[in-house]
């Protein structure tokens, strides 16, 4: 695997990362702020971003930053919300595929590593989705929860309970990271290994 050097030089194992994140609008600026920051720093470092394909909400946020930092952007939209997520016409590749479960298969086996900014509950699916996908040994690659201003703190704490109340197990714990600032989401995908390429889709 070659490794890809960024404008500072740096370089990373991971050359593919899944963006989760929303699809509103409507939401406060520094949200939208981290998802324009997390996308050019991966651009900056050659990273591909893989997500939903939509031009709306954090997802258009992530899209146009990313291309304009010159990274490879790949949309994967389910046929049905082409129009309702505002499919992305500027990307470098756009899949339209028939289904949400096929969108999501090919989001990880595109992936190298996932990042989940604040979303809905579209967003919320995605996040249980790939930790549980982790948990049954579907597929091991680095999961990143931004916990831009708190967002996620109520998450985290429902999955701590899930723990304490014995219906998760403490290793469970360890099957995602959770940073605050880009900076520490770079140091871990900089601190991450190549995931193993093994992804097992005809169990999702
Ligand atoms: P949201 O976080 O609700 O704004 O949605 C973010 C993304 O998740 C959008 O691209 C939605 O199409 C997608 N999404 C919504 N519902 C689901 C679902 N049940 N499974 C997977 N993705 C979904």
């Amino acid at each position: 695997m070659s490794f890809i050097s960024s404008k500072q030089g740096s370089k990373l194992s991971i050359s593919s990362v899944c963006v989760y994140c929303g699809s509103s609008n409507d939401v406060a600026p520094h949200f939208k702020s981290v998802a324009s920051d997390v996308a050019t720093a991966l651009a900056q470092r050659g990273i591909t971003i893989v997500y939903g394909g939509g031009h709306v909400g954090l997802m258009g946020i992530v899209a146009d930053a990313g291309l304009k930092a010159g990274a490879k952007v790949i949309g994967i939209i389910p046929e049905h919300i082409r129009s309702k997520e505002v499919q992305h016409n500027g990307l470098t590749e756009l899949h339209v595929v028939a289904n949400m479960h096929t969108r999501k298969n090919m989001m990880v086996e595109r992936s190298e590593a996932f990042v989940i900014l604040p979303g809905g509950l579209g967003t919320l699916d995605e996040a249980f989705e790939i930790l549980t996908w982790k948990k049954l040994k579907l597929h091991n690659k680095p999961i990143i929860i931004f916990n831009e201003g708190g967002y996620w703190d109520i998450f985290l704490a429902l999955i701590h309970q899930t723990v304490k109340e014995g219906f998760s197990q403490l290793p469970d714990l360890g099957l995602f990271k959770v940073v605050t600032t880009v900076d520490e989401l770079l140091a871990i995908l900089e601190s991450e290994a190549k995931p193993s390429a093994t992804v097992v889709t005809s169990k999702m």
